[in-house]
């Protein structure tokens, strides 16, 4: 009994580090993206009650974990609605939380976004001088990743935001037309894209 007892520890143990190493090829990738667009950090690995895989700056609170399993929950929704398949798992998004770089717009309300690099933006209405401030943005297609700021309340912007960045990935795998014509707003067009 004992010996079973130590053989399934380390079975265990073995299978868990494999998985780690099969992660984390791929996530050295996205989370040299994440640093390289926000200039932060992510220390902390969790993940939703969902299942959602999230890298971020400090440990996420609860409130913040159910908003972003909330938005999901709505884009898997609209999607079905939409008879996407594709990429309507938690665990297929890997979340970025970065520190604000901002936390009021121009109107002061609370809006905490991220400074990026201006890109397709440069020199529109939303350019601040080579970056703009953003409430998300996509880091990669594939796997399916973004990145958004952290929040201490107002977690309804947390569901938008995760929506409305995970509508740009579910386009891309499962309605590419409608992806190309919605990826860019510098032209104007906004969210909800999917209804
Ligand atoms: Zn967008």
């Amino acid at each position: 009994m004992k010996n079973l007892y130590i053989l399934l520890i380390l079975g265990g143990s073995i299978f868990f580090s494999q998985t780690i190493s099969a992660q984390s090829r791929v996530d050295r990738i996205l989370i040299n993206e994440a640093t390289r667009i926000t200039n932060d950090s992510f220390p902390v690995f969790t993940a939703t009650p969902k299942g959602a895989r999230i890298y971020a700056v400090k440990q996420p609170n609860s409130a913040m974990l159910d908003a972003i399993d909330k938005g999901l929950d709505e884009l898997f929704t609209v999607a079905k609605k939409n008879n996407y398949k594709k990429r309507l798992n938690y665990a297929d998004y890997t979340i970025f939380i970065a520190k604000a770089d901002r936390t009021q717009d121009r109107d002061r309300n609370y809006s905490p976004d991220i400074a990026v690099p201006a890109g397709q933006y440069a020199g529109s209405v939303y350019d601040q001088g080579g970056f703009i401030y953003a409430a998300g943005m996509v880091l990669a297609y594939n796997p399916c990743a973004f990145v958004f700021a952290e929040h201490t309340k107002d977690y309804t912007r947390v569901s938008n935001v995760v929506r409305y960045e995970g509508e740009h990935l579910v386009l891309y795998h499962n309605d590419r037309k409608r992806y190309n014509e919605t990826a860019d707003h510098s032209q104007g067009g906004g969210h909800p894209i999917l209804n």
